[in-house]
């Protein structure tokens, strides 16, 4: 009896050791890759007419494609518009048998700060408290502004040193998807389908992911890995418009312009009393959606406002639209000299709308953060995603967490932890399409 409950324990420890401690390092860890990207400057920047809109991000491109190679990838290719492309061959019996899953990250960073001469700073076993930035003092992360922070004791935590932003945005999901695909050529116990891989240049000024070649890149769903804290999940965005109101006055010399003059200012001011305060970007959050006008002109003979409108809902972004236009009619009642029209454009919709009809995409990933030990939850996303953009193009795409915060800014910051429990969550997740076909 006493020799069988040994036995019984010992196949129970084997089993727990073989899901957990068997697995063979990858050739090199995520930290230490992540702290090689992001010494590469990949900054990308608005208004430019070409793609990539910077040549430097094709030094990354470049470099990746030569690493996916010796990882064994096939049919590694980078594009003319600098997108890397690459396929990672499964090792069932029958890789037809599972749907081809996508894993996309982009390689630049946002034009708002300099991402030269990256300074990657590694406070290790934080222990709890500020972190001040070497190079500018001013600069401090905290739990405060930060609650993350508090579940992250005892782990090495990254930061830039205070001139620059970290890049974390977004070569922690860079290398977390090198970084799988190394931990599966270690490890082919680890079974898995085949899946594709593509890391695209210009997603922070939103002109990258236009020319992604969806049919060439091969997957039937995909996930862009490119979100905040560990566990946060992602299948919704703004349903996104944007509004142009002109007012059309007449301009006359004003030294004799009574009873002709008509100042078209006079009505865009009005307009822009009209706005409801609690239906603003700064006085909203979370699932509530706003109205924002952002820029204008002002002139006497036309002057006119641009507004942002988004909404979770179809059925509030409608709302908003008709209220915008209400207002309209409002002011050229008070103003009936002054002609006013009002232009909506149609940015982006809500990919929930598509996402929706793809349960097992948000399930499975739940059940690989759950296997990585995280509390997986979901996160609606105030803005648009590339994957946004490709689920209405046939490729269903939700975002997965990469462990980092601050993006965008010089507080950036990810963890060692972090880049792991990424990492090991994207190899949990395509077991995990394995297993359930
Ligand atoms: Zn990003």
């Amino acid at each position: 009896m006493k020799s069988l409950v040994a036995s019984v324990l010992c196949l129970f420890l084997f089993a727990i050791g073989q899901a957990q401690s068997t697995l063979k390092p990858p050739t090199e860890s995520a930290m230490d890759r992540f702290l090689r990207y992001v010494k590469i400057d990949t900054q990308s920047q608005e208004d430019q007419t070409t793609t990539p809109s910077t040549r430097k991000q094709l030094n990354l491109a470049n470099l990746l494609a030569k690493e996916l190679t010796a990882l064994g990838a096939q049919n590694v290719r980078v594009s003319e518009f600098g997108i890397v492309y690459a396929m990672v061959q499964g090792n069932l019996p029958d890789n037809s048998k599972v749907p081809v899953v996508g894993f996309i990250a982009h390689m630049d960073t946002s034009p708002a700060v300099s991402g030269e001469n990256v300074n990657a700073i590694i406070h290790l076993n934080y222990q709890g408290g500020n972190i001040v930035l070497p190079k500018d003092p001013s600069l401090v992360i905290t739990p405060a502004k930060n609650p993350e922070l508090k579940g992250m004791i005892g782990d090495d935590i990254i930061t830039a040193d205070g001139t620059t932003l970290l890049g974390s945005d977004d070569k922690a999901g860079v290398a977390e998807i090198m970084t799988m695909i190394d931990t599966l050529r270690q490890n082919p116990q680890l079974k898995h389908g085949n899946i594709a891989i593509a890391f695209t240049p210009d997603e922070e000024v939103g002109t990258g992911i236009e020319k992604f070649d969806v049919n060439g890149f091969g997957a039937k769903v995909a996930y862009t890995v490119d979100g905040g804290e560990l566990g946060e999940i992602s299948d919704e965005t703004w349903s996104a418009r944007t509004a142009t109101v002109t007012f059309q006055g007449k301009s006359t010399h004003p030294g004799s312009a009574k009873g002709i003059m008509v100042n078209a200012m006079y009505a865009l001011g009005d307009y822009l009393g009209r706005f409801p305060k609690d239906m603003l970007p700064e006085t909203t959050e979370k699932r509530v959606g706003f109205v924002h006008p952002y820029a204008g002109v002002a002139d006497v003979e036309q002057s006119n406002v641009k507004i942002l409108l988004r909404d979770f809902d179809l059925s509030g972004l409608n709302a908003k639209e008709k209220m915008l236009r209400d207002m309209v009619a409002q002011t050229a009642a008070k103003f009936p000299d002054v002609k006013i029209t009002i232009e909506v454009k149609e940015n982006y919709q809500n990919m929930k709308e598509v996402l929706k009809n793809y349960p097992d995409l948000v399930n499975n990933a739940m059940e690989a953060a759950k296997r990585a030990g995280l509390k997986p939850f979901m996160k609606p996303i105030r803005g648009g995603t590339d994957g946004a953009r490709l689920t209405f193009r046939n490729l269903p795409t939700p975002n997965l967490f990469t462990g980092g915060s601050n993006f965008h800014g010089k507080l950036e910051f990810n963890s060692r932890r972090g880049l792991e429990k990424s990492t090991e969550t994207l190899i949990n997740l395509v077991q995990i399409f394995a297993e359930k076909s």
